[in-house]
């Protein structure tokens, strides 16, 4: 194909630098076009970047450096460039951010790296010993396929020594390959699991829309155990067969190893994986084959929507109400929302899978934008009967979580040899350290929040900024000895007063800072599976789709934790949440019992969790939003500023509020500035404002012209995010 540029023309190019315009360069010998990947120099150095058109040539020509080279993989493709810059102008992110976003592998620019693999050679050794034959008979039966040393060795179960040995005598061949390998194929002709009528139903419902190869979204709703994954794998596989690529978003890696069996079952091999658990090497090679088509699915964490896919024709976003979903750092955005976007420049399919949707997915459906494909009945297994305990009737002795009630329950379950679930939403031992003689209450010196007790480290933890110490002996207050005390409940004190009240049971603690690594909480997400322990005491990591079959009761420790916070979804987590948790009881052919303690069982959100009435309480949460015109029926763009000097943050503030007439045109309100819910984060001082306006008002533009009216100090940080999740 002939380049667009010749060599020596000018070309603009967007570097992953923090510069706010194109840059003019020559294109090199050979020439380059449009969506190349390059790299430049710049200053002294070498930068990556891409080429983003024709140069704009106001620049004296003589200065202008060439491209130093293309590299060689798929250029961008046009529609992610289209993606890039949408994106960039929803979330109000610069280019180079989103380039850097959508090119996060190491050694795009390396040649391609080699490794040895081995073949079946010509050559027949003179002396064939039982362990030489393994190897020829596995290289035979794989009918000419080769392998590196280690899978090799290990499928002949020889150790490495003998497969050289015969490459010495030429009966295998040992030659050079490039790193970067296509994944395997997937089958998509392979049989699915049989599925009932009602997933037969939704899954033709996926099957049609992905073979019309036009964009859609579907909301598919469904219980937990109701086969939503055996669902939109037929869609996965109908997109396969169609030629064009599939990827699945997770909300959690401890998640994937469930995963990749299922897809293992279903296509007869892995897919690519895409997330913080696999090595760079991986990275590059996932990235590489999204690109050149070598990866027909993956499954990945929310960062792999900005892999260059050759073509991609489904988008699964599965827990898709899950609030990792939206990326809190750096670029702000939600990775629910960016794939519906994704999709609709690829002609891509969306699924959007939950058994307990967000409002916002709910409402689109509700107003005709989605599709709505409802999994009713629960596969193999019934809903768990749900009830509360109502705390101010139970007589639970003080320093106690655990009312007469739910301790009956559970030593009814250790009698039969089933499992418990023990549920706070609660890391650490104590949320507060309080000293008896002066009423201090212990807190971090950065940040404006009380220090966590952590007592299997032995230490006080900050959960804002991650800042520990050690517990003190005395008051730092007032320097009194032994008397300060932990106030409430988290997992760990949790697991106290389970050893005390059943002491002969096992217990477990899922919580996600007691494991070094995915892989070791995946272990033991496992074992527990297994049959490993009898309690479980858990915080919302166990909501998240982990199958336990010998689960038969789930005891929500405190359900009216959550329910008043100022988070205008408060209550639609919380329902969220304890629906979720309360789903884990009960999946195999047991019948599973959830008890939730609340002292205000009354309240309609506890009301709506117990009858399972998601569609009434979705509409009473809509037609609340609705009345105040928050989002999904408003807009909304949280603004924090923040800077070590409290006296400039408020300046700032204050400032940028008198300036609001760009707002005001666009018919938005200003609220603040105000000291944000946590007022001091790693020793910087945070101010919140807050911008809402209709639902049609063009709020990024808007807000991007008041932002830019004044030029920040140094050290003040503004951080924008349109559609806020969190208000902290
Ligand atoms: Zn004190
Ligand atoms: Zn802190």
């Amino acid at each position: 194909m002939r380049a667009e540029f010749a060599a020596g023309d000018l070309v603009a190019v967007l570097t992953t630098q923090p510069i706010d315009r194109l840059l003019d360069y020559k294109a090199p010998e050979g020439g380059c076009s449009t969506g190349d990947y390059v790299q430049v120099p710049l200053g002294p150095r070498q930068v990556l970047g891409c080429v983003w058109g024709a140069g704009r040539g106001d620049f004296d020509p003589g200065k202008i450096r060439p491209v130093h080279a293309v590299l060689d993989v798929a250029p961008m493709r046009a529609e992610m460039r289209q993606f890039l810059t949408r994106v960039a102008d929803y979330t109000l992110t610069p280019m180079p951010a989103m380039l850097r976003l959508a090119t996060r592998a190491p050694g795009l620019g390396d040649p391609p790296s080699m490794r040895k693999v081995y073949r079946l050679g010509q050559g027949v050794p003179e002396r064939l010993t039982g362990a030489r034959s393994r190897v020829l008979d596995v290289l035979r039966d794989h009918g000419g396929l080769a392998f590196t040393l280690k899978e090799l060795a290990d499928l002949a179960g020889v150790s490495g020594s003998v497969v050289k040995g015969l490459v010495a005598l030429g009966a295998v061949n040992e030659e050079q390959s490039p790193r970067d390998m296509p994944y395997p194929t997937l089958d998509h002709m392979r049989p699915g699991k049989a599925l009932t009528e009602s997933q037969a139903a939704a899954a033709a419902g996926l099957c049609e829309g992905v073979e019309e190869g036009v964009y859609g979204t579907t909301l598919l709703k469904g219980v937990t155990g109701s086969g939503k994954t055996e669902v939109y794998l037929e869609a996965v596989a109908r997109c396969l067969a169609m030629g064009r690529q599939a990827l699945v978003l997770l909300p959690e890696i401890a998640l994937t190893a469930e995963f990749l069996a299922r897809v293992r079952d279903r296509f007869g091999a892995g897919p690519a994986e895409w997330h913080s658990g696999i090595t760079m090497t991986e990275r590059r090679r996932c990235w590489k084959m999204a690109g050149e088509g070598g990866a027909g699915l993956v499954i990945g964490a929310r960062s792999a929507l900005y892999l260059p896919f050759r073509d991609l024709g489904l988008i699964v976003v599965d827990e898709e109400h899950d609030q990792s979903y939206k990326q809190e750092d750096g670029v702000v955005y939600s990775a629910r929302d960016m794939a519906v976007l994704r999709g609709s420049l690829c002609s891509a399919q969306v699924v959007l899978a939950s058994a307990t949707p967000s409002l916002e997915s709910w409402a689109n459906a509700r107003a005709g934008k989605y599709q709505r494909l409802d999994l009713d009945a629960r596969y193999g297994a019934v809903m768990p009967r749900m009830r509360t305990i109502d705390m101010r009737a139970e007589q639970t002795p003080a320093g106690r979580w655990i009312s007469p009630t739910l301790q009956r329950a559970v030593e009814a379950r250790l009698e039969r040899g089933e499992q418990a679930l023990m549920f706070l939403n609660r890391r650490g031992y104590a949320p507060v350290t309080l000293c008896r003689a002066c009423g201090h209450q212990i807190g971090c010196d950065h940040c404006d929040a009380r220090m966590v007790e952590h007592r299997f480290l032995k230490r006080l933890m900050c959960h804002q900024c991650g800042e520990t110490k050690p517990m003190p002996e005395t008051c730092p207050e007032c320097g009194a000895e032994g008397r300060l005390a932990p106030v409430g409940p988290g997992v760990e004190r949790m697991a106290e007063e389970v050893a005390e009240l059943f002491p002969d049971a096992r217990v477990a603690v899922l919580s996600s800072d007691l494991f070094a690594s995915a892989r070791a909480l995946k272990e033991q997400i496992l074992a527990i599976a297994g049959g490993a322990a009898d309690i479980i005491i858990g915080t919302q990591l166990v909501a998240k789709g982990h199958n336990f079959p010998l689960l038969t009761l789930v005891g929500v420790i405190d359900a009216d934790l959550g329910l008043h916070g100022s988070d205008l979804r408060a209550a639609e987590r919380t329902f969220q949440l304890i629906s979720q948790v309360s789903g884990r009881a009960g999946r195999a052919d047991k019948p599973g019992e959830a008890l939730v303690q609340s002292y205000q069982p009354e309240h309609p959100v506890i009301g709506a969790i117990l009858s399972g009435d998601q569609e009434s309480f979705l509409k009473a949460e809509a037609a609340e939003r609705e009345a105040a015109g928050v989002p999904p029926f408003g807009r909304l763009a949280g603004i924090v500023l923040s800077s070590p000097d409290m006296g400039e943050v408020f300046d700032f503030g204050n400032e940028l509020a008198r300036r609001d007439a760009p707002l005001r045109r666009i018919g938005a309100r200003l609220y603040g500035p105000a000291p944000a819910p946590i007022a001091r984060i790693r020793g910087r001082h945070r101010v919140r404002l807050l911008v809402k306006a209709d639902k049609g008002a063009p709020i990024q533009a808007a807000v991007a012209e008041w932002a830019g009216q004044l030029k920040a100090p140094a050290n003040l940080r503004i951080q924008i995010d349109i559609d806020p999740q969190s208000f902290y």
